[in-house]
């Protein structure tokens, strides 16, 4: 049988220095070494499994990052300081001495600005492409290509990236696909359809809690250890690691995240299915309605649903603002940015979230301004929520 995501962070246990059940938060800065020359030997590379300094490595973030690698089925993770530094740390890991990266033009608004604004002043050059279009993927390749990019449910438009046919062209140019899971922890395992690094933002759907701001980076042990290396790893070096203790609370909520995807999934199919009866146009992948349904049941994992991601369109970003205003003071959801909490979030991307899309790429790539996303929570009584959305919805 298959391994699901679930069994594989079941069976993965660590325990306490007393053999209590959960392990303890190691929060030392730095560790000391019976010989000296151990350190020494650490340093030159010659010697592995020495804790030496926390920004290298720490046993409590390292027992995270394990049960991250178990989740996503890669062979290595490190957990970072933000979704941000796992995106920015593996490109210019993987573009050291400059090229090009092509990448999809629907990315979070954060990463398109990264790309767009910083990367080519360090002489790595991003070409935005539809990620549906394969032979524009093809054409925008060129021998100093070395990256390939894409979300696996884009932002805000949930269209689903074909992963697996992404990875046949990254293998043909030998490219490293590089894929942000971030809206589909669970769902979608990438590296089981072909992606070479999986990176998340966990201030998301992995944190659950909107508490706190995290990331992480899923890959082969290479590429991992490359990334901690003393003389030219880019997490080591510009530093944005991730602190024991976020490390410790996030080891604990992964034992949840199977049946928090499952709760976001559950209210928001129940909703997306009261909606569509209601005639208000609503954009969930769990609809037959939803142009590639198909290709979703054919990627996810069976038995968490389609994921808490929705959008509904409106005629105006002023009557999507409208809308959410309303549904806040019915206490329906709370307006503001990110995604994955207990409760629901509502965000207007084209002026917020997507705001650093240039128009003209807003354009591109079909986002209109009215567009209203919503994060489903999965607190409160989902028919009690429908009666809150509609009474809101019929009066605007
Ligand atoms: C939020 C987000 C990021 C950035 O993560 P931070 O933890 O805020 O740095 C990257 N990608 C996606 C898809 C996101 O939603």
């Amino acid at each position: 049988m298959r391994t699901t995501p679930e069994q594989r962070i079941r069976d993965l246990q660590h325990f306490g220095e007393e053999g209590g059940v959960v392990p303890v938060i190691d929060l030392a800065a730095t560790a000391t070494f019976l010989n000296p020359k151990d350190m020494e030997q650490t340093f030159l590379g010659e010697k592995e499994g020495c804790y030496l300094y926390s920004r290298h490595s720490n046993p409590t973030v390292n027992m995270f990052s394990q049960k991250m690698a178990a989740l996503e089925n890669t062979e290595s993770a490190l957990g970072v300081a933000s979704g941000m530094a796992a995106i920015a740390c593996t490109l210019e890991q993987l573009m050291s001495d400059g090229g090009e990266i092509v990448s999809s033009l629907t990315v979070y608004g954060g990463t398109y600005a990264l790309f767009k604004n910083i990367f080519p002043k360090q002489n790595i050059k991003v070409n935005f492409v539809d990620v549906e279009d394969f032979s524009a993927i093809e054409q925008a390749i060129t021998p100093r290509t070395k990256v390939l990019y894409a979300e696996t449910i884009s932002n805000p438009l949930l269209k689903l990236s074909n992963i697996k046919k992404l990875s046949e062209i990254a293998k043909k140019h030998k490219l490293t696909l590089v894929i942000d899971n971030t809206f589909a922890p669970c769902l979608i395992t990438p590296a089981d359809l072909g992606a070479d690094i999986v990176i998340h933002s966990c201030t998301k759907f992995i944190s659950g809690s909107s508490d706190m701001i995290a990331g992480v980076i899923c890959a082969s042990k290479e590429f991992i250890a490359s990334l901690i290396d003393v003389n030219h790893g880019a997490v080591m070096l510009k530093g944005p690691v991730m602190d024991a203790r976020i490390a410790h609370e996030l080891y604990m909520r992964l034992d949840h995240l199977p049946v928090r995807m499952k709760a976001h999934s559950v209210a928001a199919q129940f909703l997306a299915d009261s909606f569509l009866k209601n005639n208000i146009p609503v954009i969930y992948p769990g609809l037959k309605t939803h142009a590639q349904h198909a290709d979703y049941q054919n990627a996810i994992n069976t038995g968490y649903g389609f994921g808490g991601m929705m959008a509904i369109e409106l005629e105006s970003a002023e009557k999507a603002m409208h809308l959410a205003q309303a549904l806040q003071n019915e206490k329906f959801g709370l307006y503001a940015v990110s995604l994955g909490f207990s409760r629901t979030l509502m965000t207007v991307p084209a002026i917020t979230t997507s705001s650093e899309i240039t128009a003209d790429d807003q354009q591109k790539m079909k986002l209109s301004k009215g567009l209203l996303r919503l994060s489903i929570g999965y607190t409160g009584n989902e028919s009690v929520m429908l009666e809150r959305f509609l009474k809101i919805y019929k009066n605007i």
